[in-house]
């Protein structure tokens, strides 16, 4: 599902940079990245969700080699094909629930909105408790709800590839097995991978591999 091949990246400013020879996630999998604050897990999200392009070598998605694509066609290819739970959600503060939740539908055109998506976002909401703050601007939610409504967001495609930073970071622990369950139940009915920066080591275990980030870039320096 994802393969990742020599990559080098940086920031345009800054001393960070990032180098992996080798990373592969099979279809299916469901895969947890640990490290420490500042690792670059947020950046590894960002590199095979096509946000970040590396400097050399390729991240492909499938056969896809999105890497290789221009600004627009990654935009595209990430909208209808990865869903991303951002670590600070990036919900747009002047919509409603609803409309956040439908808006990758509302960006591109390979993605229909027709009247039984919508019936799909409300069931979604409902199923994440947030069924009743659909008309609620985004800026007034607690930073559990806005979570949900960001999951709600990323899962409405069905993507194929679920990509989720610290997506139960604000949740309290009712909730956040409420909806880990719901997340795990919507990936395996797709078959769907996921691949999910934590820092919860309760939910390790859930996992079928977990990635240490720390490992991950001592193995590239060996
Ligand atoms: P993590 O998600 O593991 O906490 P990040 O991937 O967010 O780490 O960040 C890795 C490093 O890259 C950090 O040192 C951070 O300060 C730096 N960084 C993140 N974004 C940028 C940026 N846009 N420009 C320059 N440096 C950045
Ligand atoms: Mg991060």
């Amino acid at each position: 599902m994802i393969s990742i091949r020599s990559i080098d990246f940086h920031y345009q400013y800054g001393e960070f940079s990032l180098s992996i020879p080798e990373f592969h996630v099979a279809r299916g999998e469901k895969v947890a990245v640990i490290g420490p604050s500042g690792s670059g897990k947020t950046t590894l999200l960002n590199l095979i969700a096509g946000i970040l392009t590396p400097a050399s070598g390729t991240v492909s998605i499938d056969d896809t080699e999105v890497s290789a694509f221009n600004d627009a066609q990654r935009r595209d290819f990430r909208i209808t094909n990865i869903g991303f739970v951002f670590q600070d959600f990036e919900l747009l503060d002047y919509l409603n629930v609803l409309d956040n939740i439908l808006h990758p539908y509302r960006i591109t055109r390979a993605l229909t909105l027709d009247k039984a998506v919508r019936a799909r976002a409300v069931s979604l909401a409902d199923a994440m408790g947030i069924g009743d703050k659909l008309k609620r601007f985004a800026d007034d939610l607690s930073q559990g709800e806005k979570q949900r409504a960001a999951i709600c967001r990323a899962l409405l495609p069905n993507p194929q590839l679920i990509l989720a930073d610290e997506a139960t970071g604000n949740l309290d622990p009712e909730n956040k097995t409420l909806i880990l369950d719901l997340l795990f139940k919507i990936i395996e009915e797709h078959d769907a991978t996921l691949l999910a920066v934590t820092h919860d080591h309760e939910l390790l275990k859930r996992f079928d591999r977990v990635v240490d980030f720390q490992d991950f870039r001592r193995q590239d320096a060996a």
